[in-house]
């Protein structure tokens, strides 16, 4: 084997790559890592740590704002988005450092460039072309647009441009109710901007249970952040400084800025995986329960793979191609199990089926829900949040699905996600002693209910 022959070759260093890199080498394989950019990619640079850094700080925001119901004299004088991204940046440089650390010292090669499929087994970067006994896609997604909006970088933009932001917006629409979108116009307006939220859907969020998608709603209301649900957007005009944003019905929002959050696409144009035989639809690479594409040998994983867009998906999937490669028969990842969080204030959390697709896969009369209101949980009077767990359970069956509303429920996904991940039924859970008070207890009470002996609720 020489220097440009690899057991893994993988490109793309971001969640799903890098993973798969870190396994691969771990299990003593020879490791070859692609990338043109920033190992870590979308997720570490100018996705998931950086949103949420700045979720944070819009917190710290309305923590200042509403110290008074708490007895608390404080005053919010203003946010200094210098500061704030240099706290945003402070975590993300740290993370980075301490993983091209973990690579380094794991023994992978790290290839830097633009790397391309040139061969089955064989990936050319800079005229350099590297070969592997197993290669891995994994070159991620970009921010969409729609036919004929142009992203300008400055008033019309996504959410990288967002982040770099260096003061607060007076007014922003976002394009796209999605779990970025609603991020976004969280942050925004606990850092006082005016938003108003343009989704063509029905309602926001649309991939998560209905029930969610209203609370949030409601609670959107109550912070004063609008938003057109089933308004499809229509055209932008430059108004010199700012936009003026058409909508179906004719108003027009102006603002400072538009956010373009309709979605995410497959990085995959021009990179030819076409031209080597892949299969591929609507630009995503198909792949098998196994990460296996058509073409033997060659694996893809993460964003470019059709499903969730998550970096928690692509971590694993990362994971199970290198145990795979290493033969040691992995278990194939249930998607259905993989949690999905919107990190908004509030927060919604949920695993497993939505009510309609239960209803869809059992039949009405084959489930059971039970949603307790985290108006009976202590810690949630105590925080002043409001919320609710929901649960669904086959009939007599296991819990197929949980969605949780709140400030901060996405922490308490962990054990909804064992639940569901271990079949769990009700009445396994309810006499499992959470700590009081806790936010957690409410998926214990809820349990509770769910298996006919309610504690804190009347159902
Ligand atoms: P990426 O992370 O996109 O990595 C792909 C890498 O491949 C990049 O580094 C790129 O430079 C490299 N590459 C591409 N083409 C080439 C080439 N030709 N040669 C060499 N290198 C190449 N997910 C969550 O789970 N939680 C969150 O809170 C969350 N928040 C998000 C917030 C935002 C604003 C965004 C945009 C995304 C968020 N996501 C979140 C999604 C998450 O970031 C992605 O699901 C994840 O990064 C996908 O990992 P990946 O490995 O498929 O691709």
């Amino acid at each position: 084997m020489t220097d440009a022959d690899f057991d893994v070759l993988i490109l793309g260093a971001g969640s799903g790559g890098y993973a798969c890199a870190l396994r691969a080498a771990q299990l003593g394989l020879k490791v070859g890592l692609v990338e043109k950019g920033k190992i870590g990619g979308t997720c570490l640079h100018v996705g998931c740590i950086p949103t949420k850094a700045l979720l944070h700080a819009a917190e710290v925001a309305d923590s200042a704002r509403d110290a008074d119901q708490f007895g608390v004299r404080a005053t919010l004088d203003g946010i200094d988005m210098t500061k704030v991204g240099s706290y945003k940046d402070g975590v993300v440089s740290r993370l980075f450092k301490g993983l091209t650390g973990l690579i380094a010292s794991r023994g992978i090669t790290v290839i830097e460039g633009d790397g391309r499929l040139t061969g089955p087994r064989e990936v050319t970067v800079d005229g350099t072309a590297y070969s592997g006994r197993h290669v891995v896609l994994a070159t991620g997604s970009y921010a969409k647009s729609l036919p004929g909006l142009e992203i300008n970088g400055s008033t019309v933009i996504t959410s990288e441009e967002a982040l770099r932001l260096d003061r607060v917006p007076e007014s922003v629409v976002v394009l796209g109710g999605g779990v970025i979108g609603c991020e976004f116009a969280s942050v925004w307006r606990s850092f006082g901007a005016e938003v108003t939220i343009v989704e063509a859907l029905p309602r926001l969020v649309a991939a998560e249970d209905e029930a969610s998608s209203k609370a949030l709603e409601r609670a959107f209301r109550k912070r004063k952040i609008r938003f057109l649900t089933g308004t499809p957007f229509q055209g932008v005009e430059s108004t010199g400084d700012g936009v003026a944003v058409t909508v179906e019905g004719g108003e027009v929002i102006e603002a400072e800025l538009l956010l373009v959050a309709v979605g995410r696409g497959p990085a995959t144009d021009g990179l030819g995986f076409e031209e080597q035989g892949v299969a591929m639809e609507r630009g995503f690479v198909l792949a098998d329960d196994h990460c296996r594409t058509n073409v033997d040998g060659v694996y893809a994983v993460g964003d470019i793979v059709p499903g969730l867009q998550l970096a928690h998906r692509g971590f694993q999937q990362g994971i199970f191609v290198a145990e795979e490669i290493a033969g040691l028969d992995p278990t194939p990842i249930d998607e259905t199990g993989i949690p999905r969080i919107t990190y908004s204030e509030p927060e919604i959390a949920s695993v497993g089926l939505d009510e309609a697709t239960a209803v869809e896969r059992f039949g009405a009369d084959g489930i059971a829900t039970l949603t307790y209101d985290l108006g009976g949980n202590g810690k949630s009077q105590i925080l002043k949040t409001q919320g609710f767990v929901k649960l669904i359970r086959q009939k007599d069956g296991p819990i197929v699905g949980v969605h949780l509303v709140g400030s901060r429920v996405g922490e308490l996904i962990g054990e909804a996600q064992l639940i569901y991940g271990w079949e769990g039924y009700a009445e396994d859970v309810a006499p499992l002693v959470h700590a009081h008070p806790t936010m957690n207890e409410a998926l214990g009470e809820a349990h509770l209910a769910l298996a006919g002996k309610p504690l804190h609720s009347h159902s």
